[in-house]
């Protein structure tokens, strides 16, 4: 029962920023409004630990909690359905529920923030990905149980392994995650002399990760790549995939055990038994159909996370569109962390809460966003830190700390941050 005064504030996503921001507008707003998140899934998944589910060191249940309880313990409703359209003009968001296939229901909302995530494009090169392609994904948990299903048949008649990042592409990060720790699973399971890796990817070199690298991570992930003799396609452009190859438009491939050595990859294929690629990612279907998101549909917000044209519309997390601080020839976009995620979420329900109050926006240019990250590689890692991950390289204070400390910190991590948002200690560090 919506009372005169009352707002109704509707999350799309119930992830790294909608729950997040979910959380802390109920810290802000308390009794006084009310808020709904809508997910297309019941659960939270901690989608960093999908580097491990295909090795069998994760199951889902481990990594995952369901939203509803959390949320309403809170007093924070819950939907789960998929919506297909907003309507900024009329405040309303059409949904659909899987118990209703075909009928859509109006859910209508004063303020709505869009924390949808992405859309993973596996169209973008033909023969990409899990459905109806040749190569595996770890970007949903589905994708990663499927990959962990092919990583069982794989041990047992092996191959060579190509693990990558295509061109467009944006999570880096957890493509090199992937590949140093299908390494290590190798080399457990007493099989890595049996098997060739070579790690693709559209970034100039190794370590730039989409933002124009950091300091050392150059040298260091070369020095890893060298160290586990995984080659490394650099600048590649990816044709297309068909089975049991990747065939290149351009790339540059670099041999783990000769530093001289450097093959020209433009039209050739490189062959494969198991294959990792990350696609890029668009924003999703229900944000490109209303018009709030640019020509990838990722929304554009201002230094608010606010639309510019439609004051009642905030975003988060991966929806938001970011402008690459690095020049990448074969195409590279920039990651959305979930640190950097969090802190959008915090920024965007902040400023829901003052406008609905009457009080002042406050900024947080994305500029002067910081990332914390973990690169994990089996029983290694790194621990990152930069203070202005989207402002050009030489205008950011960056830090990188090696060693096995890193993996047992994304350990706790994965503990802690779970429980944190079980329990909706946003405000925790
Ligand atoms: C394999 C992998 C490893 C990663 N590792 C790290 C890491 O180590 N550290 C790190 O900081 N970041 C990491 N990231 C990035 C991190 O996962 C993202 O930054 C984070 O998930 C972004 O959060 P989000 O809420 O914006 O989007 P998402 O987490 O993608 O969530 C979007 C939510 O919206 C819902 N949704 C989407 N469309 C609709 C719709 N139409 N209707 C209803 N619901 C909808 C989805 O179901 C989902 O729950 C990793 C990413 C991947 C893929």
């Amino acid at each position: 029962m919506v009372t005169s005064n009352e707002k109704h504030v509707v999350i799309i996503g119930g992830s790294f920023a909608g729950l997040t921001a979910a959380y802390e507008l109920k810290r802000q707003l308390g009794k006084r409004h009310r808020i709904t998140v809508i997910d297309r899934q019941d659960r939270f998944v901690f989608i960093p630990s999908l580097i491990w589910m295909p090795f069998g060191w994760r199951t889902a249940k481990q990594i995952s909690f369901p939203l509803r309880p959390s949320l309403e313990s809170k007093r924070i409703e819950f939907r789960q359905a998929t919506v297909e359209k907003i309507d900024p003009d009329r405040q309303v968001v059409a949904v659909s529920v899987p118990e209703r296939p075909g009928e859509r229901e109006e859910i209508a909302y004063d303020y709505l923030l869009i924390a949808t995530g992405p859309h993973v494009h596996f169209g973008a090169v033909p023969g990409l990905g899990p459905h109806g392609g040749f190569t595996h994904s770890i970007c949903t948990i589905e994708h990663a149980m499927q990959a962990r299903e092919a990583w069982k048949q794989f041990v047992k008649n092996t191959g060579p392994v190509i693990v990558g990042a295509v061109q467009g592409s944006a999570c880096f990060g957890a493509a090199y995650e992937f590949v140093f720790n299908l390494e290590y699973a190798l080399r457990k399971a007493g099989i890595r002399d049996k098997v060739p890796v070579t790690y693709v990817t559209s970034e100039p070199f190794p370590g730039h990760f989409g933002i124009g690298g950091m300091k050392h991570a150059q040298g260091m992930t070369e020095w890893f790549f060298r160290h586990t003799k995984i080659n490394w396609a650099l600048n590649a452009v990816i044709e297309k995939v068909t089975p049991g190859e990747v065939h290149f438009r351009q790339g540059q491939l670099h041999h783990a055990d000769d530093e001289k050595r450097v093959d020209d990859l433009s039209g050739k294929s490189l062959p494969f038994k198991y294959g990792m690629l990350i696609p890029p990612f668009l924003g999703v279907e229900a944000v490109r159909s209303s018009g709030l998101g640019n020509d990838r549909g990722f929304v554009v917000v201002d230094d608010y996370f606010k639309h510019a044209k439609y004051p009642n519309v905030f975003a988060a997390g991966v929806a938001v569109a970011v402008a690459p601080p690095a020049p990448c020839e074969a195409g590279c976009s920039v990651p959305k962390t979930g640190y950097i995620s969090e802190v959008m979420a915090h920024t965007a329900a902040r400023n829901i809460a003052a406008s609905i109050e009457g009080k002042p926006l406050t900024p947080k240019p994305e500029a002067d966003l910081d990332a914390k990250c973990i690169l994990d590689a089996g029983n290694m890692g790194i621990i990152m830190y930069t203070d202005r991950v989207y402002a050009p390289k030489r205008r950011r204070w960056e830090t990188l700390i090696p060693g096995p400390w890193a993996h047992w910190a994304k350990l706790a991590f994965e503990k802690y941050y779970l429980w944190k948002m079980r329990t909706g200690r946003v405000n925790w560090p």
